[in-house]
């Protein structure tokens, strides 16, 4: 997600002019972290890595490795919920990428270089997961060891499933660009609907419900792929 120069390089002064990386950024963030004591692989220091943000030792200073007891919820420093400030977490994103982004390990060890590659790869997957509520949705039910298998319509109503049918085969039918924009603008109204609904059932600790409704919005996440793919054919 990013890729440009001018981006690095406006990060590196920001992180520069803060302090040191990982520490002025990240200090009031590392609560919600918890992790248990990690040895440091470059320096061998015993819990270094637990006392600061958790990305670097503190005594050589060296990236660590990502922390495999944290979600995604805290590395991205948000409560475990479905309502997600998507600002907040945008900027978080961006504060990370300033602390573990490859382009300022290239002068680094291989390790640190490979570290910072896993570290951002994981940042985007976080980032993605849960920017969107059917991903963030999903995953909450994840982490309550409850997953929606592919394929699976779950006992779906009939109902709901005559009313996917109709506007797959609008969608299928549709000739002009004004009869896509009220296909999407149905689909708009029902994403809306779910995300309200499924809001509630998290708030309400109803998991079997958020299933019920995250797999109903599965249904219309693959008709907005349709239409998307229609706009831009491969
Ligand atoms: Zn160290």
């Amino acid at each position: 997600m990013w890729s440009s120069g001018a981006r690095a390089l406006l990060c590196v002064w920001k992180v520069r002019f803060a302090g040191f990386p990982g520490r002025s950024l990240l200090s009031t963030n590392a609560a919600s972290g918890k992790s248990k004591a990690r040895q440091c692989w470059n320096c061998g220091s015993a819990g270094s890595v637990e006392s600061g943000d958790g990305f670097f030792c503190e005594h050589c200073r060296a990236l660590q490795p990502p922390d495999p007891t944290r979600d995604y919820f805290s590395l991205m420093n948000c409560h475990r919920s479905f309502k997600v400030d998507i600002v907040k977490l945008k900027h978080r994103y961006h504060q990370l990428q300033c602390l573990i982004h490859p382009d300022f390990f290239s002068q680094k060890s291989q390790t640190e270089k490979h570290l910072s590659e896993k570290h951002s790869a994981l940042l985007n997957d976080a980032y993605k997961t849960l920017q969107a509520p059917l991903s963030r949705g999903l995953y909450l039910l994840k982490l309550q060891g409850i997953e929606i298998p592919e394929g699976t319509d779950h006992g779906t109503d009939s109902q709901f499933l005559v009313e996917i049918m109709e506007i797959n085969e609008k969608l299928a039918h549709a000739q002009s660009e004004a009869a896509i924009e009220e296909i999407k603008s149905t689909v708009r109204a029902k994403k809306k609907e779910f995300t309200d609904n499924v809001n509630r059932a998290f708030e309400q600790g109803d998991f079997e419900k958020a299933k019920e409704i995250l797999t109903k919005m599965k249904y219309f996440s693959n008709i907005e792929e349709k239409i998307q793919l229609s706009k831009n054919p491969l």
